[in-house]
């Protein structure tokens, strides 16, 4: 997410008072007075606090607007204010509006205050009526005093937002069940008691909180995103806003996104453009006595062209109702954008982890680096090695589950060979870089067993104050295995030769070293081309010679700043086809995400994804992701194309301790289509 730095909002204290101006007054200016283009009817009891729309896109003008009016119930608008449907079964403290997760009828999910607890129901809208479609209601400990929804571009998902009394934000995947509506809850953010209206800006997956008496809240709407909030408008004394912010609404223009905010404590409407942000428009709007949720619509047909903005008026006097207000006029008074903007095109390639691993011993960043072992007498009993850089390393079998654990030192990452000959047998040699003593530890797999034992020749120093980085390398020139350790740091590379050191344990002897120029760490290295492919963290990826008399040249593939990759780079594997394609695999960790690029020739570009959750098998996604593994070998039916392997920064829904995330590379490559050759197999 962008990191925006607090601001104070320049607005002079004297445009508080004196009479409306002319339409359009520059930022600064006194609000504008605006008539709403219409009122719904009071509530014949209780208060609306907030609505939402429901529009369908094949009809717009036949949007719908839900209002939640307490012990009312929902009430149900037309554009032009008539009253056209009610909802009486509940007491609607907040209401939402999905579109369905299968695509078929609009979801409207209620906050139930008579038992706490949010509700979706299945709107008809012919029949203007609601039916229950969640067999399991999600009970709340707390009021809530905020709702919103969002629906994802990057993995298509509705999610939740419920804010609570207590300043905290529960968000909730919504998903398909037995016909049904189910809901996960994947994660709970503070930010703070005062906390309440909210509303997300789809374009950009930001989503926005207002506190009553601190102001505007921003922080990233996806489940995987950094928690951590930052301000776009401040309350008095801090800022321009007053100390009583309530309703908050994105306008999606076409140049820009406007935050409409009901600032009550100035009896005033407040917009804010989020590019900068500033605001740039304030409105009072008559008839309209105490603001509490916002909402607002694209275009609603040739009645509201550029779109309608719902306030729900508390007034005690007259009585609730809500004020219906045209964006055109809206816009035109304020000096904004009149065009709304469509919603950017989802992003399809995301995929969805078949598991996850148990979760490493410790709290923080702890999980780093995995690596595959195939079983090649029974793949289903293939293995993943996974660094704890602050323990050891894990074994975990095809479940997940942890069948070994080593708590020999700070293994930062870990790579591994077949065919290494050592004490006159063949075997795989387990490499991991150690912190601890700033060693390269040795271990070799006990097949049978499913085992790792230490097969290091005593330790085997690297010389480096903090190994980092490190891959191994078989040559097919000489037959020869080699390691390749990075410092920490300064990115400096070193490459050692393995050797049976003739009593069956491995030694090692360095034949190169190299400069990538600043902290590098991801690398792999391809055995059939000899290429050695290094990820410099805040630069990009480059290509090496992997042989060691390989020198410094050197060759970008892709990178930061004007490339498709965000610093920190991190993670790089291979998906080997046996005629020489596949793929390199990126852990793009600056983006959340993992990009690809063809074995072959010049590693031309072949995609994006994105590791979102499996909410039905209550799976987070994966995100922040350092180290990765990849292989091409099946691995059974839910890896019949090979198994990719993530670190997951971020072990949500619950909030756990860090582990790995499975994905199916059948998956992947459906994702993003990637096209088998004829040869492949
Ligand atoms: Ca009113
Ligand atoms: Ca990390
Ligand atoms: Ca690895
Ligand atoms: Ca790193
Ligand atoms: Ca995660
Ligand atoms: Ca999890």
């Amino acid at each position: 997410m962008r990191r925006i730095p607090l601001l104070l909002v320049p607005l002079a204290c004297a445009a508080c008072t004196g009479p409306a101006v002319e339409p359009a007054p520059a930022p600064g200016e006194a609000a504008v007075s605006l008539a709403p283009s219409a009122s719904t009817e009071p509530v014949a009891s209780g208060s609306l606090v907030n609505a939402a729309f429901w529009v369908d896109p094949a009809a717009p003008e036949d949007a719908l607007i839900l209002g939640a009016a307490g012990i009312s119930g929902v009430e149900m608008y037309a554009p032009d204010g008539r009253r056209v449907g009610a909802f009486a079964g509940v007491e609607a403290g907040f209401v939402a509006v999905v579109p369905h997760p299968a695509g078929d009828a609009p979801l409207v999910v209620v906050y139930d205050r008579t038992d706490a607890a949010l509700k979706a129901y299945r709107l008809e809208r012919a029949a203007l009526t609601l039916t229950p479609v969640m067999p399991e209601p999600l009970a709340l400990e707390d009021e809530l005093t905020g709702l919103c929804h969002h629906r994802s571009r990057f993995s298509g998902a509705d999610y939740l937002y419920a804010v609570t009394d207590r300043g905290m934000i529960l968000h909730y995947e919504l998903y398909a069940r037995d016909g049904g509506v189910g809901g996960e809850l994947l994660r709970t953010i503070p930010v703070g008691k005062g906390a309440g209206f909210c509303d997300v800006d789809a374009g950009d997956g930001t989503l926005y909180v207002s506190d009553e008496s601190i102001g505007i809240w921003r922080l990233g709407a996806e489940p995987e995103s950094d928690t951590t909030r930052e301000p776009v408008a401040l309350a008095a004394p801090w800022g321009e806003l007053s100390d009583e912010v309530k309703g908050i609404a994105v306008y999606r223009a076409a140049g820009t996104s406007y935050l409409v905010v009901a600032d009550i404590g100035k009896d005033r409407l407040v917009v804010l453009d989020l590019s900068a942000p500033t605001i740039v428009g304030q409105a009072r709007i008559e008839g309209l006595e105490e603001a509490e949720g916002v909402a607002v619509a694209g275009a609603l047909g040739p009645g509201y062209p550029a779109g309608l903005l719902a306030i729900a008026d508390e007034d005690e006097s007259a009585g609730s109702n809500l004020e219906l207000i045209d964006w055109r006029s809206f816009a035109g008074a304020l000096g904004l954008e009149a065009g709304g903007a469509p919603l950017p095109a989802p992003t399809p390639a995301a995929v969805r982890p078949m598991l996850e691993t148990e979760v490493a011993a410790n709290w923080g960043d702890a999980a780093d680096d995995p690596a595959i072992w195939v079983n090649p007498a029974d793949p289903s009993r293939s293995l993943v090695i996974g660094t704890d850089k602050q323990l050891g390393l894990y074994v975990f079998d095809l479940e997940g589950r942890t069948v070994q654990t080593l708590p020999d030192g700070r293994m930062n990452n870990v790579d591994l060979r077949d065919g290494f000959p050592l004490g006159g047998e063949e075997v795989t040699l387990v490499a991991a870089s150690n912190r601890s003593d700033d060693s390269i530890a040795v271990y070799r797999i006990e097949p049978a067993a499913g085992r790792l034992v230490d097969a290091a020749a005593g330790v085997l120093p690297t010389g480096f104050t903090d190994p980092y980085g490190l891959c191994l390398y078989r040559s097919a020139r000489s037959g020869e295995l080699y390691v390749f350790v990075s410092e920490g740091g300064n990115g400096t590379f070193r490459q050692w030769r393995l050797y049976d050191d003739g009593e069956g344990r491995v030694a090692a002897e360095q034949v190169r070293e190299f400069a990538v120029g600043s902290q590098a760490e991801g690398c792999v290295a391809d055995d059939d081309t000899g290429h050695l492919y290094v990820n410099e963290e805040d630069v990009g990826l480059w290509k090496y010679s992997a042989e060691p008399d390989g020198g410094d040249a050197r060759t970008l593939i892709d990178a930061t700043g004007e490339g498709r990759l965000e610093a920190d780079v991190e993670g790089v594997a291979l998906w080997t086809a046996p005629d020489g394609g596949g793929w390199l695999v990126v852990s793009n960790q600056g983006a959340d995400n993992y990009v690809l690029y063809e074995r072959q020739g010049d590693n031309a570009y072949a995609g994006t994804f994105h590791i979102v959750a499996n909410a039905a098998e209550g799976i987070d996604g994966a995100s922040e992701t350092d180290g990765l593994d990849v292989t091409s070998a099946p691995l059974g039916e839910r890896f019949p194309a090979g198994l990719l392997v993530v670190q997951d920064g971020r072990n949500i829904a619950p909030e756990e301790r860090q582990n790995f995330k499975y994905v199916s590379w059948a998956d992947v490559a459906r994702a993003l289509d990637l096209q088998p050759r004829p040869t492949d197999r």
